[in-house]
């Protein structure tokens, strides 16, 4: 009989919630669990090619003040053995630790295309202990170049390589005997490529294998296609785009930098349910052909679809393939292939058009609200060789025209001709556009905002950080922030999206990558671009300007900093220390190259340098904007680097190296300080950039701190403005909070006119401009030479409202967010902050706001971890938690004083705190 007949099942549930209370408040009842296992930052992984990768967990509680204090893992094989716990391969026993993050996997290791399953269950500091976790696992890739039997082949084609081709078609048909229990495919290629298994796409990844230094290191993708593939006839097919590899790069239209002929290399294996194996690769049997739809792919350029050459069914088996051409084979190395190392790139997000009109000039024209990377889908309805043309530009001129002057030579411009066979659907393959109207021309028929479609494509990163606040400008400041690294952090993070550039900057991604940290997960696409730039670092130690080379030029102050600047903020955010490890000779040989060059005396006064790039008002004709001294910069990051790889040096243990950086960066000081530096403490050149570098990189005599300080807060407010570039720009407001000048900073942060961060809001910016006037009040625009609409470095504001107006700040000493600051500055007009960010260990909570004389804070720190609060009285003794005195609670210990702040102390958990501001 079934007890849950209806009146028991009500007598049930009721007493259930008469007892809800108490089992969730006691203390007994422990919730104590283990999730979110990831490997090397990635949720079971397939195809990666380390053999110790680092694992690491989160870990759940009802409890407050819950610490790790013991954990175990085990591995093996099969997800059988690890439960059963037979013929584990890694068995740790209990580990007295609080590590949480990147363990060494330290156990027997796999070989090529296999599997490790793991678990883990954690002791916390009450005496609970966690169950097993639910296993997760990684999977190796190919290894070894050994490992690839495939060989790398190309089209027997004839083609003008001189200028943009059709993308070439690979395919080959190959039959499996025997019922199939796993499948992969690893492949990758030179140029863009798209893998069909029996006429279906193979993973969901676009613009693969991505853009590395492909001529040191080329990643190759693995994908599990088990369920695509089946006994007996199959078909596997490739189309391969110029893309990166050997289309249009640079403002100069350079082609074939990489090379200038398409090729591939694929390896597809194959288990079969009786265990034994077969493996189908690329070689001589291939078939070939420029005869399909895709008559012109590029970057910059767009794409040139004609549906009328479709190849129906050319990637299943069946295709009569009999008038294609065949390939070569070509003897490339495999030792430069790597496993994919960045997340990939995805279409994200689908945005429909707000508004269709006519434009003055007669264009029909598309908005879709939103300045936006990626492509747009086309559903149309036609006659066969109806020709649509779409051109993408980022505004509209004065006039309300589209504008397209500022992406210099990048057409950004796709056209579909219709093969006239009912509702065609399509969507550009190898390239990508920035931009937010779109002028449609030969659309048959009524166009409606159905009928297009917005792909927003990017690196799939996690989303980590929210912000809001009262202030709807500073909402929206925010969002354009977000959108910016949106719209550049396609597999490398770039300066813009639309014109003859989209290349990997490194000045551009240094002064960004902290507010990246925060807003999304960048630890793996970092550490990526990181390994590229090492790559690419010239024998002289000198960092090319842009990552992946692409350019001549390397060694710029500002710039090549990013060798050390970028892999020390990835390590204050996720705490790994490995990617210091890494890219540490990377960075010594970059103070080598400074310290050649500055010489016996310190002081950096040779090369080319951007200097403050960009800023307010420039004086000197080379670079617009540089009015403060370019050695003064120079010097000022030759000291800050050297600063920085002291600690890194320390942090590895590296002590001979921490005490060498140690004296060198003192005599950058004696010498900057000398030269730069009036006894009075003013800063030549005068301008705020050179007072916010001289602060910020603690160069300057402690004596002389206040002065400086002040000087720079009276070139705030004589101007009433900012005046910064690149460079000042990202530490300006921080700087004059850290010296009290916080309304100062405010100041800055509400201006809405030019120069300003809200001027371009108010113009209805949806990212971040390149110019603090892009558009000018009057409709018109700045130098089409030099103006991007969707640039993310003045977003680098971002870091400033995460760290001090929500004061979520990361404590240096334990990194990764171990132990973590909550200090929020509440400024004068804002009445309430939300922000959160997903650390490693957990959501982090700072929502303040202010209810008449009183400051609510609500803090939540999240499992193994602590922080410290910093709660805006001094009144401690009327700091309230949870409506009692702080002070009686257990889990609170009030620790210090400081600038007018009471410095409480907390373990994990939810904390709600009032304090009165009178
Ligand atoms: C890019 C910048 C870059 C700069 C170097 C420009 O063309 O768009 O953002 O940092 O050159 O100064």
């Amino acid at each position: 009989m079934n007890i849950f007949t209806h009146n028991n099942s009500i007598k049930i549930i009721g007493i259930l919630i008469l007892l809800l209370p108490f089992m969730s408040k006691s203390q007994n009842y422990n919730t104590l669990t283990v999730n979110n296992l990831k490997t090397g930052n990635k949720i079971k992984p397939v195809g990666i090619n380390k053999q110790n990768p680092k694992l690491s967990w989160k870990i759940k509680s009802n409890q407050t003040n819950v610490k790790q204090t013991a954990y175990r893992i085990t591995a093996a094989k099969s997800r059988e053995d690890l439960l059963n716990g037979e013929n584990l391969t890694w068995n740790t026993g209990k580990i007295q630790s609080d590590k949480s993050h990147y363990i060494d996997y330290n156990g027997e290791i796999p070989s090529s295309g296999e599997r490790i399953y793991w678990r883990v269950r954690i002791w916390d500091n009450d005496g609970n202990v966690s169950e097993w976790s639910k296993p997760s696992f990684w999977e190796t890739g190919l290894l070894d170049a050994s490992n690839w039997e495939a060989e790398w082949i190309q089209p027997r084609i004839d083609e003008d390589t001189t200028k943009p081709q059709p993308a070439q078609m690979l395919r080959k048909t190959f039959t499996l005997n025997k019922p199939v229990k796993k499948a992969r495919l690893y492949i990758t290629s030179h140029g863009l490529y798209q893998a069909k298994i029996n006429g279906e796409k193979a993973g969901d990844q676009v613009f693969t294998p991505g853009w590395t230094s492909y001529n040191k290191r080329l990643q190759y993708q693995t994908y599990t296609i088990t369920s695509q593939i089946r006994e007996g006839k199959n078909a596997i097919g490739i189309t391969l785009g110029d893309g990166w590899f050997r289309g249009y790069l640079r403002w100069d239209m350079k082609r074939n930098i990489y090379g200038s002929k398409l090729a591939a290399i694929a390896q597809l294996e194959v288990e079969y349910e009786d265990g034994t194996q077969e493996t189908i690769v690329t070689d001589d049997s291939w078939k070939s052909t420029n005869e399909g739809p895709i008559r012109m792919s590029d970057i910059y350029n767009g794409e040139k679809y004609d549906a009328r050459k479709e190849k129906t069914g050319w990637a299943k088996p069946g295709f009569d393939d009999s008038n294609w051409k065949g390939v070569k084979t070509k003897d490339i190395s495999t030792e430069k292939l790597i496993s994919q190392e960045g997340p990939p790139i995805k279409r994200i997000q689908k945005l429909t058009p707000k508004r269709i009109f006519e434009a003055p000039n007669g264009d029909t024209i598309v908005d879709m609200g939103q300045n936006m990377v990626g492509r747009v889908r086309l559903k149309v309805n036609g006659p066969k060789g109806t020709r649509i043309t779409l051109r993408h530009a980022e505004v509209l001129n004065q006039e309300g025209n589209l504008y397209t002057k500022n992406l210099r030579k990048a057409d950004q411009k796709v056209t579909y001709i219709l093969n006239g066979d009912g509702t065609e659907t399509y969507e550009p393959h190898f390239t990508f556009q920035g931009f937010r109207y779109i002028a449609v021309e030969g659309y048959p028929g009524e166009l409606s905002k159905e009928d297009l479609t917005g792909i927003v494509i990017h690196s799939d990163m996690k989303h980590t950080g929210h912000f809001e606040c009262s202030d709807s400008l500073i909402n929206q400041l925010q969002h354009n922030i977000r959108w910016g690294l949106k719209g550049n952090f396609l597999d490398i993070p770039t300066d813009c999206p639309q014109r003859d550039e989209r290349l990997g900057w490194t000045g551009d991604a240094q002064v960004f990558a902290p507010t990246a940290c925060f807003i999304m997960n960048t630890a793996s696409f970092f550490t990526k671009w990181l390994h590229d730039l090492k790559a690419d670092q010239n024998p002289n130690g000198a960092v090319p300007h842009v990552i992946p080379q692409v350019t001549e030029g390397a060694g710029a102050a500002g710039w090549a900093d990013a060798a050390i600047i970028v892999p020390w903020t990835v390590y204050l955010h996720y705490g790994n220390k490995q990617i210091l490890k890494e890219q540490y000779s990377s960075m010594k040989d970059w103070i080598e190259y400074m310290q050649k060059q500055a010489g016996d005396n310190f002081l950096w006064t040779s090369g080319d340098h951007f200097g403050d790039w960009l800023a307010y008002n420039t004086t000197r004709s080379d670079y617009p904007g540089a009015t403060t001294s370019k050695d003064l910069i120079a010097t000022a990051y030759f000291g800050h680097s050297t600063h920085l790889l002291t600690k890194i040096a320390q942090i590895l243990g590296n002590e001979e190296d921490a005490q060498k950086y140690k004296s060198l960066f003192q005599n950058i000081k004696n010498a900057y300080q000398d030269e730069f530096i009036t006894p009075n403490g003013r800063v030549t050149s005068n301008t705020q950039t050179a007072y916010v570098l001289s602060l910020a990189f603690d160069l300057i005599p402690e004596a002389k701190e206040e002065k400086i300080a002040n000087y720079l807060a009276g070139r705030v407010k004589k101007f009433g403005h900012i005046t910064t570039g690149f460079l000042g720009t990202p530490l300006i407001n921080e700087t004059l909070t850290q010296h009290d000048y916080k309304k100062l900073a405010y100041m800055l942060l509400f201006r809405k006119d030019y120069p300003s961060w809200l001027y371009p809001v108010t113009q209805g910016a949806t990212t971040i401009w390149e110019r603090w006037d892009g558009k000018k009040p009057d409709g018109s625009f700045q130098n089409p030479g030099m103006n991007s609409f969707n640039h993310y470095a003045y977003g680098a504001i971002g870091d400033w409202l995460y760290t001090r107006v929500a004061g979520i700040r990361i404590d240096p000493e334990n990194p990764g967010y171990k132990s973590f600051h909550i200090d929020p500055f509440p400024g004068d007009k804002l009445t309430y902050v939300k922000a959160s960010y997903k650390s490693i260990y957990g959501k982090i909570k700072s929502h303040w706001q202010k209810k008449n004389d009183t400051f609510i804070l609500d803090v939540t720190v999240p499992p193994n971890t602590s922080a410290k609060i910093h709660i805006p009285s001094t009144q401690a003794q009327k700091i309230k938690e949870n409506g009692k005195a702080a002070s009686k609670n257990d889990n609170v210990t009030v620790t210090e004083f400081s600038h007018g702040k009471t410095i409480v102390e907390v373990g994990s958990g939810k904390y709600h705190f009032t304090s009165k501001t009178k």
